[in-house]
């Protein structure tokens, strides 16, 4: 697997493939590799002939009280697991040559990007939507992948995509979770052995929520009542949001008679952990 540390080099690299005729696919990441990102990269190259990974820890996504420092990077060790599992290329900018001195565009989406994750972290969306938009424009792949993890994220990339007449195919990969539940991220690196524990309460919660809210015997205000007591006697420290929300506007719902989505974002000591799972309405 090469690296490219330059949009030339990237340009150069995917415009070499397209001469073949043969098919790109991206995957953006900021890194710490699991699971969760090898199954994206699983289904870049079960559809492209080539897949482009990403590894960028964007500053401009990241709040000034938040961990953009701490997060972890090992590039070495990320390089041989995306290497392995068949990646062409890496793609591995410096901050400097992302964001080079005079750079004054942001770009921003309205109303997707203002409840749940929005309304705890101002300016991560628009973060997110100027990076990608910048890597979808650099490496100008087929198709794009990403984690319904970042269920949001995934709602305001796909909007991005649209609303700019990117050509490129936005496509979602179901989260990847550890046996007891607990969706794979970065950050479960920060979790102590007795936060680690408290974990998966998370999901089985909104699973459970969402399992009754598909029969259609209850609705999102007792759920998300009971779903918000059992976390905190969980022992999480601070909850940001628990809610149901339609799956494509992210509207609040007062009863789920269409797809649905519940979201989820809570605080074990210094570490924010978000989840969700779709509502299937069964009648
Ligand atoms: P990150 O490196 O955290 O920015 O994530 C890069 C991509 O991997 C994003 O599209 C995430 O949604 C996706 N991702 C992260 N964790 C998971 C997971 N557990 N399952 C599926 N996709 C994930």
């Amino acid at each position: 697997m090469d690296i490219a540390r330059s949009v030339a080099d990237l340009r150069m690299r995917v415009g070499g493939w397209r001469g073949l005729d043969q098919t790109v696919g991206l995957v953006p990441t900021m890194g710490a590799i699991h699971d969760g990102h090898l199954a994206l990269v699983r289904a870049a190259r079960a559809a492209c002939d080539r897949v482009v990974t990403s590894l960028f820890v964007n500053p401009k996504q990241f709040g000034p009280t938040e961990d953009f420092g701490l997060y972890p990077r090992n590039e070495a060790d990320d390089a041989r697991l995306l290497s392995d599992e068949g990646v062409d290329l890496l793609f591995a900018p410096s901050v400097d040559h992302v964001y080079p001195e005079g750079f004054a565009t942001t770009v921003a989406v309205a109303g997707l990007t203002e409840p749940l994750c929005g309304a705890y972290r101002p300016g991560h969306f628009d973060g997110v939507a100027t990076v990608v938009s910048k890597l979808l424009i650099q490496c100008a792949p087929d198709r794009a992948y990403f984690g319904e993890k970042d269920y949001q994220q995934l709602l305001v990339v796909r909007r991005v995509a649209r609303d700019l007449d990117l050509p490129v195919e936005i496509v979602a990969v179901p989260t990847v979770r550890d046996a007891d539940g607990l969706a794979l991220s970065s950050r479960n690196a920060y979790l102590s052995c007795a936060e680690r524990a408290i974990a998966p309460v998370l999901y089985r919660t909104i699973a459970e929520m969402a399992r009754r809210l598909a029969d259609g015997r209850t609705g999102p205000a007792a759920e998300i009542e009971w779903g918000r007591a059992r976390i905190s006697e969980a022992g999480f420290d601070r909850l940001d949001y628990l809610e149901v929300r339609d799956a494509e506007t992210l509207e609040a719902l007062d009863a789920v008679t269409r797809p649905a989505r519940v979201l989820v974002a809570a605080w074990l000591g210094p570490t924010r952990l978000i989840d969700n799972v779709p509502v299937l309405p069964r009648r």
